[in-house]
């Protein structure tokens, strides 16, 4: 760990560099003047729905393409094919030959790493800085699942002698067609997350990209066929929740679902899988906190907790929208932070300089503007009044930030914003803190910020969160697990560890007795 001094104002946001669409991305998303079609065994299938959705940027509402829905029929056809390709050779495959599947697929995806770029800034409404840094993590979780899958045992357990004549073993197999469904805000990386240990499991996937942002994953579809995957091992079916994705949570024939999304989602997710038993692991939103202690510089602090605040315009699913901070540092604190979030260049995604782009579709804004409401009803008072944006020559979805101030205690942000959107409260000490911090539905991802890391460690531990930071924020390691508490996780191990690695295989029981005579 370095202990070298920062010096505040080198703290800035997540910043943008100018960016064109590379003719790849265009000529793909063009698709010869027709919408592109979902991906089911090897083959491009229109939607028997006749419905097309139109992907567009963010920034400036431009049409990048326009994409066919999958419906009932595509889904069953998905599953079929999973199951074709399972049993047809998939099954039989080594951890070798999926190794090098998908060593050549991540070989590939760093080949048209432009085209991803532009699936991220140009669709998701990315600055270049972040999306850069999504890029990194695809070869890394591949070689991080492939060494999983190296070492796990696939296949007949040691025999256990239960008594005279009884043996019993258990047998490890993959579950045959599971899905992925994806949220639209971190598609890349996501959809890695998913496929990666899902295929080194052994299983053949469908992949339900959102509506928002479906060019990733259907353009790792085809970079899959290139990378020689068999057909109908890898299934993207673009399409509306409550559409595509319901007609996949309803399938019978799915047996797992990985869901990352929102918590009502989900809900209805698990609920709707239940009643044919597919097993479900979920990934959640998250209403993410920041305890800052007394000994912390507060202009630093404020810098650092400002810049995850801002990380992808606080449409990151541990994003900080409460802070708690000690009175001896509050006012400080208060005033670096409103210094910070006033510095924010509000403008289009893909111009150099930008760090506040816009927000992903028209929903959005009103979700932002309900949420000042709400917390100002509850007794918080705008320091940054938040509200829309204008950014000259691009008629997107641009907000400004939200910075507000409230009583200790006042519960004024109950729920996920999903924008920079933060509200500091003044504490007496750092176990009223966690008691704020820990006054919520959500349990995620939040962080304590000292010099003391002694004390960090002792405050990280006790927050109910699945993932608790010392000095940092929107922290992620492959081999340590990602997964929340309450409403924003689980079931399932989280994600990035051995454990899921394990969630993508089923376990049998076998006993075995002599015929008796
Ligand atoms: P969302 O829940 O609206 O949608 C997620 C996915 O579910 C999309 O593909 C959507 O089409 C699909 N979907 C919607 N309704 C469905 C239904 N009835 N049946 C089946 N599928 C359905 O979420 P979003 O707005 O796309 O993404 C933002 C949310 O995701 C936030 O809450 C964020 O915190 C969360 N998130 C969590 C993590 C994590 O790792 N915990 C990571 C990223 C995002």
């Amino acid at each position: 760990m370095s202990t070298a001094t920062i010096a505040p104002e080198t703290i800035q946001a997540f910043t943008a560099d100018d960016f064109s669409a590379p003719d790849k991305f265009t000529q793909f998303c063009a698709n010869g003047g027709n919408p592109l079609k979902g991906q089911i065994g090897g083959e491009e299938v229109p939607g028997s729905m006749n419905a097309v959705i139109d992907v567009i940027n963010p920034g400036n509402k431009e049409v990048l393409a326009r994409v066919s829905e999958m419906g009932y029929d595509e889904v069953n056809l998905a599953v079929q094919s999973g199951y074709r390709a399972y049993h047809g050779s998939w099954s039989n495959t080594s951890v070798e030959e999926r190794a090098a599947l998908i060593m050549k697929l991540v070989e590939l995806f760093e080949r048209d790493k432009e085209v991803f770029m532009a699936c991220e800034i140009l669709n998701g409404g990315k600055v270049s800085e972040l999306a850069a840094g999504d890029m990194e993590t695809v070869r890394a979780c591949a070689e991080y699942f492939v060494g999983v899958a190296r070492k796990t045992r696939f296949g007949d357990s040691d025999i256990m002698d239960v008594e005279a004549g009884v043996d019993a073993y258990t047998y490890v197999e993959p579950w045959g067609v599971v899905a992925g469904i994806i949220p639209w805000n971190y598609p890349v990386v996501l959809t890695a997350w998913f496929m990666i240990p899902a295929l080194m499991a052994g299983n053949c996937i469908l992949v339900k990209p959102s509506e928002e942002t479906p060019l990733s994953a259907l353009y790792f579809g085809k970079l899959a066929q290139e990378a020689g995957f068999p057909a109908g091992v890898i299934n993207v079916l673009p399409g509306r929740g409550e559409l595509s994705g319901k007609f996949i949570a309803e399938h019978p024939g799915v047996r797992y679902i990985s869901f990352t999304g929102s918590p009502g989602v989900g809900q209805s997710i698990l609920q709707a899988a239940d009643k044919h038993g597919t097993r479900v692991k979920r990934e959640m939103g998250g209403n993410g906190s920041a305890i800052v202690c007394a000994d912390a510089d507060p202009e630093l602090v404020a810098r650092m907790v400002g810049r995850n605040v801002n990380q992808h315009y606080g449409q990151t699913c541990c994003t900080i929208h409460r802070v708690f901070a000690e009175r001896a540092i509050f006012d400080d604190f208060l005033e670096a932070s409103e210094a910070f979030f006033n510095e924010l260049k509000i403008g289009n995604q893909a111009e150099k300089g930008t760090q506040l782009g816009p927000v992903v579709n028209s929903r959005q804004p009103l979700r932002i503007l309900e949420g000042i409401e709400f917390a100002k009803a509850n007794g918080a008072e705008a320091i940054l009044g938040g509200g829309h944006a204008s950014v000259p020559g691009n008629d997107g979805f641009y907000m400004k930030p939200t910075l507000l101030k409230s009583q200790t205690g006042t519960d004024c942000n109950p729920g996920e914003v999903f924008h920079t959107f933060v509200n500091v409260q003044p504490v007496d000490s750092v176990e009223q803190a966690v008691q704020c911090a820990n006054n919520t539905k959500y349990g995620l991802g939040s962080s304590v910020w000292t010099k003391d890391l002694e004390l960090g460690k002792r405050i990280a531990k006790q927050f109910r969160d699945g993932t608790g930071q010392i000095n940092c924020h929107n922290m992620g390691a492959y081999g340590i697990p990602y997964g929340g508490q309450g409403i924003s996780g689980g079931p399932g191990g989280g994600v990035n560890c051995e454990e899921t690695l394990h969630d993508y295989l089923q376990v049998k029981a076998i006993y075995v007795t002599d015929y008796p005579s």
